[in-house]
Formats: structure tokens, C-alpha cells, sequence
């Protein structure tokens, strides 16, 4: 007989490893410790839900390793007063994440399968304060410009112009750059009076951010 899996110990784990490996934002951590993320990947991987690594999600994308999205989110310096704005929807997890630590969420996903899982899903899950499109995000979501914070979870080879210009001054936009074969760098920018200012962070890598919608569902 299989015993059910108890994933109090892993969770614990899973929160210790993040601390180790540097993330030290109360805001960050709490958020990460709140959002189920045996919830967001696909159920043969529910196990493995609280591991440090990317997990495959539908249409051949990824569900991020949980340290780049604490990582990333941790750069973002997100607060409670802020419009946030994620490229890359995927399974919603990121954007669950940012749920709690932003007053709202604007995603925008280029499969409609997959935002209409991440919608249904968040909504099951009671978050409230997050709003799914499904679009090219390369082109913004100029409906509720401008964004306090923007972050893109698949990889540019450039920086997208239209998110450069939906950032609010003083904005800060997170985003992995670098060619698609990979290994892409986390890069952070900061809207100031001159322009954008650039911060190079960690390696990483990521599926690639391409144009247009997705013709297959
Ligand atoms: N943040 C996600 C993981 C994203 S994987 C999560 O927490 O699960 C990257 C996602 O970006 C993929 O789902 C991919 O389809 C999407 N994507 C790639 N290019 C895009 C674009 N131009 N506009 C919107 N989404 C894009």
C-alpha cells in the first residue's frame, strides 16, 4: 500500500533551502511558504512540487525553479501599494506569488490554454487581485499601463520597447536577457529622469519570450 505523501516536511525543506541559498525578504519568504504549489504543477509531478527544479506545464512550457521565482520576485521589491505586471503567465504561479505581495496583478499569456488554467485555477484558489489576458506580451498590456514593477518569466533576446514604456518612473522591471539557446542573465532595471538603468544579476536559463499568440491552443 502507498502511504499518502505528507508534504509538511518538504514544504519545511523547501523554505530552509531558500533562506540557505540567500532569500532573506519576509515578504518574499511568507509569500512562498502561503501558495500551494503542488496546485499549480501538473499532477504526476505533485510530488516533486517542493524540489528546486522547473517542472514541465502544458503546451511544452515550464513552471519555474521555485529559487528564480523567489530570486526574481525578491529583486522586483515589490509592495503592498504597487500594479504589477508579469509576462509569461505559465501556470499562474509566479502571479499567485505576486498576488500577495502587490495590490494587483495584470499576466498576459500567448496560449489561451494555458491562461484560461491559470484564471480557473487562481480563482479556485481565492486570488482575488490578479486579471489574466491571453496576447503577445512583447507589445504590452497597455489597457492598464503604467505597471510600478513589470517582470518577464521567459527568456528576451532584447528589451522589449513597449514594456519599457508602460513602466511608471521609477519603476523597476526584472526580466532574464540573453539569446534563446540559453544561458540568459537576470537582468534588473530602474526607470529614472535618464532612462533605464541597468543592473546585471544571476545566469539562468529560461523557454524563450516569442512574438504573436499562439496559433495552437
Ligand atoms: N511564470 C510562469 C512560468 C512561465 S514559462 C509560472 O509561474 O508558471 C514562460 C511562459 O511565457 C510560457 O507559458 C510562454 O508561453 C509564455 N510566453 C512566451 N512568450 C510570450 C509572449 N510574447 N507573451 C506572453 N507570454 C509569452
Amino acid at each position: 500500500m502507498n502511504e499518502p505523501h505528507d508534504d509538511s516536511v518538504d514544504r519545511m525543506e523547501f523554505l530552509l533551502g531558500l533562506r540557505r541559498r540567500g532569500i532573506s525578504d519576509q515578504a518574499v519568504l511568507r509569500a512562498m511558504d502561503e501558495v500551494p504549489r503542488e496546485r499549480f504543477v501538473q499532477p504526476d509531478f505533485a510530488e516533486d512540487a517542493y524540489a528546486d527544479q522547473a517542472l514541465p506545464i502544458a503546451c511544452g512550457q515550464t513552471i519555474s525553479q521555485p529559487y528564480v521565482v523567489a530570486y526574481m520576485t525578491e529583486q522586483l521589491d515589490v509592495r503592498p501599494e504597487h500594479r504589477v505586471l508579469e509576462v509569461g503567465t505559465g501556470s499562474g504561479y509566479q502571479a499567485a506569488i505576486l498576488s500577495r505581495m502587490a495590490k494587483e496583478v495584470f499576466s498576459v499569456e500567448r496560449y489561451r490554454t494555458l491562461a484560461d488554467a491559470a484564471r480557473a485555477r487562481l480563482q479556485a484558489l481565492g486570488f482575488t487581485n490578479v486579471v489574466i489576458e491571453t496576447g503577445d506580451g512583447l507589445n504590452g498590456v497597455p489597457a492598464h499601463a503604467p505597471y510600478d514593477r513589470i517582470i518577464v518569466t521567459a527568456a528576451a533576446e532584447n528589451v522589449p520597447e513597449a514594456l519599457a514604456a508602460e513602466l511608471a518612473e521609477g519603476g523597476v522591471m526584472v526580466l532574464p536577457l540573453g539569446p534563446h539557446s540559453g544561458p540568459q542573465r537576470i537582468v534588473k532595471f530602474t526607470k529614472g529622469p535618464n532612462g533605464l538603468e541597468r543592473q546585471n544579476l544571476i545566469w539562468v536559463r529560461f523557454v524563450p519570450l516569442l512574438p504573436g499568440q499562439a496559433r495552437e491552443l
